[in-house]
């Protein structure tokens, strides 16, 4: 079988706003390598935007999931148990600032919106990763979404950054802790994307003009390109890896 191949494999993906979220392109890159997956919206509204979506990607379960939301969380983890009684990997695409903490400098960030931004964006994936651990019995592979501002203060990313720069180095304890089990974890860093969350950072335009102009590769990363990458990351291809974080933004990161 090819080492790309996912057949056979379940897994969890979350974070589709839409078909321009990056969560869409792994799913998408995913399931046409023969995963079976499991998707999340948020809410209502969310599901409006969502639910052709996942039948295109014959989505086997498709749950209401804000990491908010006392027990949210856990009835997801339950279904998919019920479902398959297993994972082989998930993706957490999720994060939130509240547009008062995002837009200033961080010194004025409040101690309640630092908390509860470190919370939807970081915390939440330690948390999906304990509700999984039981459930990938044969090992498996944990995968989140960070980008280069965790680890070079860029304009406007503001607090971003150091909640990203703990993601990461989440990252790497987790892969400590969890490597034995045969579960591997990764953040994948791709360069800016044109989409709902990335259009909340001030002059976002002007981030993606410069990716551009800057990149070794003259180009922004396309949702497949960044798919593909998380493809392999899940997959039997890259089962001798675990614990960095992965860049896909064109060469942008080695340009000093
Ligand atoms: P997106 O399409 O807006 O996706 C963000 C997702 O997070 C949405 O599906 C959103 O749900 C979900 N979310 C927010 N709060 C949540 C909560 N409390 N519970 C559950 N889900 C929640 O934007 P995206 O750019 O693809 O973002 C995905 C990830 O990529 C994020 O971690 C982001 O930081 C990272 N990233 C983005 C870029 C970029 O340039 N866009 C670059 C590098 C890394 P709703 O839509 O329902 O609110």
């Amino acid at each position: 079988m090819s080492i790309f191949s996912l057949k056979g494999k379940k897994g969890l993906i979350t974070g589709i706003a839409n078909n321009k979220s990056i969560a869409y392109g792994c799913a998408k890159m995913i399931h046409e390598a023969g995963a079976e997956i499991a998707l999340t919206y948020q809410n209502e509204k969310t599901k409006k935007y969502t639910e052709d979506l996942a039948k295109s990607l014959d989505a086997k379960l498709f749950l209401e999931f804000d990491v908010t939301v006392e027990g949210s969380l856990e009835n997801v983890f339950s279904a998919i148990e019920k479902k398959w009684g297993k994972l082989d990997f998930f993706i957490h695409a999720i994060a939130f600032s509240k547009a008062e903490d995002l837009h200033t400098s961080i010194i004025n960030t409040s101690a309640d919106g630092f908390a509860f931004a470190m919370d939807v964006s970081c915390h939440s994936f330690l948390k999906m990763a304990k509700c999984a651990t039981p459930l990938m019995k044969d090992g498996g592979a944990m995968l989140t979404l960070t980008y280069y501002g965790a680890e070079k203060a860029i304009e406007n990313y503001n607090i971003m950054g150091p909640i990203k720069a703990a993601l990461e180095s989440s990252v790497r304890y987790m892969a400590k802790d969890l490597g034995e089990k045969g579960i591997r974890v990764f953040a994948v860093s791709p360069g800016p994307v044109d989409t709902r969350a990335g259009s909340g950072i001030k002059d976002f335009n002007q981030l993606l003009d410069s990716a551009k102009e800057k990149s070794p590769m003259k180009k922004l990363v396309t949702l497949e390109e960044i798919g593909n990458l998380a493809a392999f990351l899940v997959g039997p291809g890259s089962t001798g890896m675990t614990g960095q974080t992965i860049f896909v933004d064109a060469g942008y990161h080695i340009i000093g």
